[in-house]
């Protein structure tokens, strides 16, 4: 970790980071780092231009107890006799500076999604020392004693790098999931989208949390190895995975959003990006080739074309992947209506199909932003970036 990165600051309130897992809709976020130490893959511009700095300690320390404040503030008004209104709840707000205010939502929204789980911000928390992390745990823990699970994304670059026994006292301290995005396991992948990390690393990294008995949850990018590794990227991710076995295998699409590097390399004909039909091959070919592993498959990003692809292998594999190969052999026509539908919102599980009402807005979607097979790709792409 280079020194430099911490920044010397005095504290300037509660912080919020710009992103979560969609699986941690109901938790408190509590920023960390800001932005990611890497930022150099080519796929993502999430914090391009945006200096990486790890906050103090304290200064977490101090949000923490921030929240409590306002926690300690809802409940109360929330008990009193008569009704907790809205009014009642504004009034607490009266006053407040925006970062107070940042915590005081915080607080709120924690409170009705029940207090179970918190959010460590933001890209890669575990690049801050272990004593630090391991301070911040202990202080949550204390401050709110009932929180079940405390998880953070994570590069394995940095994961690496931590010894054994410290990872096994970010567990004790608390930390009991973690994130990452493996998103290939391709080294000609991962050497081409920059992504600062080889296969081998990605899998003593992954092996390290598991073996700490921290929950760990690996992401699979489909497509990004264009067509030109669509196979590798499928089969060589698949073969990391089994080494792995994660808890959880997280499905996200690859999109390309403009001004990032991918963006520029498909300009200039150095990337050929996969169509929904080439991404749902890969998919397939990707599961197909997990074996022995008991991990449970999960398609939670609004990017993915199949949201139904979920369940626990091995048992469930069958069932996963049903949808994909179904959809590799209908109709044509029927791929098209579905890759609109989808790309809409109207659909969002292949079955959709089945559903005459459904089916008869996608027709409508359909005419209404004439796609054809001829402008599909160049549709899809385009409705893709309102999603990013
Ligand atoms: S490590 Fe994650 S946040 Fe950082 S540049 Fe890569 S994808 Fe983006």
């Amino acid at each position: 970790m280079k020194k430099h990165l911490k920044a010397a600051e005095g504290y300037e309130g509660f912080e919020l980071g710009p992103i979560r897992p969609p699986s941690e809709a109901a938790s408190l976020m509590l920023r960390v780092t800001r932005n990611c130490p890497w930022n150099k893959c080519k796929f993502c511009g999430l914090y391009r231009g945006e200096p990486f700095s790890i906050r103090p300690v304290e200064h977490v320390i101090r949000d923490i107890n921030q929240v409590r404040y306002y926690i300690d503030q809802i409940k109360e008004t929330m008990q009193r006799p008569g009704d907790a209104d809205h009014r009642q709840l504004s009034s607490l707000q009266m006053g407040l500076s925006p970062p107070e205010k940042m915590a005081f939502h915080s607080a709120l929204n924690w409170v009705r999604s029940g207090m179970k789980s918190v959010f460590l911000q933001d890209a890669n928390t575990l690049v801050i020392k272990p004593d630090d992390l391991v301070a911040i745990l202990e202080s949550l823990r204390l401050v709110f004693p009932r929180v079940e699970r405390v998880t953070s994304y994570a590069r394995s670059h940095s994961i690496a790098r931590i010894s054994d026994d410290d990872m096994a006292r970010l567990a004790a301290a608390g930390l009991n999931r973690i994130h990452i995005g493996m998103e290939s396991g391709a080294d000609a992948v991962l050497d081409f989208i920059k992504k600062g990390i080889d296969k081998e690393t990605h899998v003593v990294a992954g092996r390290k949390v598991k073996g700490a008995g921290i929950e760990l949850s690996e992401y699979y990018m489909p497509g990004l190895g264009g067509k030109e590794y669509s196979s590798v990227n499928a089969l060589q991710t698949a073969e990391a995975m089994n080494r792995i076995d994660p808890d959880f295998i997280r499905i996200r699409t690859l999109a390309i959003p403009a001004g990032v590097d991918l963006y520029r390399d498909v300009q200039m004909g150095i990337f050929t990006p996969l169509n929904d039909q080439q991404m749902a091959a890969e998919l397939l070919l990707f599961l197909d080739n997990l074996a022995g592993i008991t991990s449970v498959v999960k398609s939670d990003h609004i990017l993915n074309l199949f949201q139904e692809v979920e369940g626990q292998l091995p048992d469930d594999l069958e069932r996963i992947t049903e949808p994909i190969r179904t959809f590799m052999t209908i109709d044509p026509s029927e791929q098209l209506l579905y890759l609109v539908g989808r790309r809409t919102g109207i659909f969002s599980r292949l079955a959709d199909l089945d559903d005459r009402v459904l089916w008869k807005h996608a027709e409508k979607a359909l005419l209404a932003h004439r796609v054809t097979w001829d402008n599909v790709e160049a549709w899809t792409a385009e409705m893709m970036q309102r999603f990013i």
